[in-house]
């Protein structure tokens, strides 16, 4: 496999919102910069498809300001090795680049958080933003009987995105009580972009029933999901569907900000008001630092790349802005905060680690996360612990900091030509 060597003054890690603000912010203060993403396209979760059917005016503006800003981007780049201090590997179809750098942003954004449940590993049941990203794909929808579970303003997002996609949405479970949602869409007023946003979708979604306070207690069919059972704790009932699509909410994607040394608070990338993290010289923005939604993550990464590029003044500039976001960011996590009987769904049958089909029952008796995966090869599978990771975490309350590279799964060929071009590299463990 070909290595390629590149040297930047700043490199951003993740070309979603929080990426794309960064680069931009720090291409145009005059700096060398490069973001790289391991999608084939730039804008992230919410934005992705953007780029070639634009329909969002936001992710088309920051779209071609980040083509105007100088930035030289590097798609389907997976960063999954730092084997020494301001150097990082990314593997590309044509090869593997060697990247170094002066200030390295980490913009790695978020990913689904789902639990066990029986029948949670049945083909067509999926996570929301899954089934999402599937139909904007071109996975066929149309006709289908969906219906949307777990918690989150995700939740209805998706829903309205499916039905637009000709889904028959059936209905919208929502864990929190609706004491608690009604609170968390009153304080909306404070964010009259994201209260639009709440009421347009509402709108879309009159005639699709959304019941907070319900959980799931299993998904069942023959050879894919016909049927889930719900439950509001009282009562229990069946919804035939075509799609589950169920999750509960996101966690922060901190695998690359472990590797090269950041420390975390409450799971997520401890930052200082300039979004620098405990590690010098690298910055971190957008959702691994805590779940705030897109504009959120657009303010603070143009902080980070201002900040990057020796700016403080112009990112100091931004923090009133920032905080507006942050207020929102902390009502969102206090509305929809796991209930605990979501800890009870699981039977001792029930698969946690779905990649090396380890049952719950095989994995309850460890005392931490390390010893059940050295016993069991629970999270040693293919998504390396991304999935049953963050559920075995809110299940038995196991920490899991550590990190090894590579931090993606990559072919060997990658590693071998890391190896022979890069003397200091950690020898990363080969799955064959
Ligand atoms: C599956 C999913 C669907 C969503 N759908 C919606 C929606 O419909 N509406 C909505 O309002 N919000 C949605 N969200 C939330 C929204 O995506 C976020 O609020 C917002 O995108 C956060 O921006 P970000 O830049 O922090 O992260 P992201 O947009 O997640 O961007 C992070 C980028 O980093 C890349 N990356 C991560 N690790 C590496 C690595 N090691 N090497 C290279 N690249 C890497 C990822 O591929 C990703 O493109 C969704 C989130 C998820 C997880």
């Amino acid at each position: 496999m070909n290595s390629q060597q590149h040297q930047f003054e700043i490199l951003v890690v993740g070309a979603g919102p929080a990426g794309m603000a960064a680069a931009c912010a720090a291409a145009e203060a005059g700096k060398k910069v490069a973001v790289l993403d391991n999608a084939p396209w730039l804008g992230g979760q919410i934005w992705r498809g953007e780029q070639a059917q634009p329909t969002s005016a936001a992710a088309q503006r920051w779209l071609q300001r980040l083509r105007k800003s100088g930035a030289q981007v590097f798609a389907n780049a997976t960063a999954f090795a730092a084997p020494a201090p301001r150097r990082l590997l990314a593997e590309t179809p044509s090869g593997v680049l060697e990247l170094t750098w002066q200030k390295l942003i980490l913009a790695t954004g978020a990913r689904e958080l789902f639990l066990p449940f029986p029948g949670w590993t049945l083909p067509g049941v999926l996570g929301p933003g899954g089934l999402h990203a599937m139909s904007k794909a071109g996975w066929p929808v149309a006709g289908k009987r969906v219906v949307v579970a777990g918690t989150g303003p995700l939740l209805l997002a998706v829903a309205d995105r499916l039905k637009q996609h000709g889904a028959q949405v059936s209905l919208v479970v929502e864990q929190t009580p609706l004491a608690k949602v009604m609170r968390f869409g009153l304080g909306l007023w404070r964010h009259p972009s994201k209260l639009c946003q709440g009421v347009g979708v509402k709108s879309r979604l009159l005639g699709v029933p959304y019941r907070c306070g319900c959980w799931p207690v299993k998904a069942e069919g023959t050879g894919r999901v016909q049927q889930v059972t719900l439950t509001d704790g009282t009562r229990t009932w069946t919804e035939d569907c075509d799609y589950f699509a169920c999750g509960f909410h996101l966690v922060p994607n901190v695998e690359l900000p472990l590797l090269v040394g950041c420390a975390l608070s409450a799971g997520a990338v401890s930052v200082n008001e300039f979004q620098e993290t405990t590690v010098a010289d690298v910055l971190c923005a957008g959702e691994p630092t805590g779940i705030g939604g897109a504009e959120c993550a657009l303010v603070e990464g143009q902080i980070a790349g201002l900040t990057a590029a020796g700016l403080t003044g112009e990112s100091r500039a931004l923090f009133s802005h920032r905080a507006g976001w942050h207020s929102f960011r902390a009502a969102l996590s206090k509305a929809f905060c796991l209930r605990p009987e979501l800890r009870q769904l699981t039977t001792p049958d029930t698969v946690v680690c779905r990649c090396e089909d380890v049952r719950r029952d095989t994995i309850e008796g460890f005392a931490n996360w390390r010893a059940a995966k050295l016993h069991t090869r629970c999270g040693m599978g293919t998504c390396q612990g991304r999935t049953c990771g963050a559920a075995a975490q809110f299940l038995f309350g196991w920490e899991n900091v550590s990190v090894r590279s590579p931090v993606f799964p990559v072919r060997v060929g990658a590693l071998i030509s890391a190896e022979t071009t890069n003397n200091n590299l950690t020898t990363p463990t080969l799955r064959v």
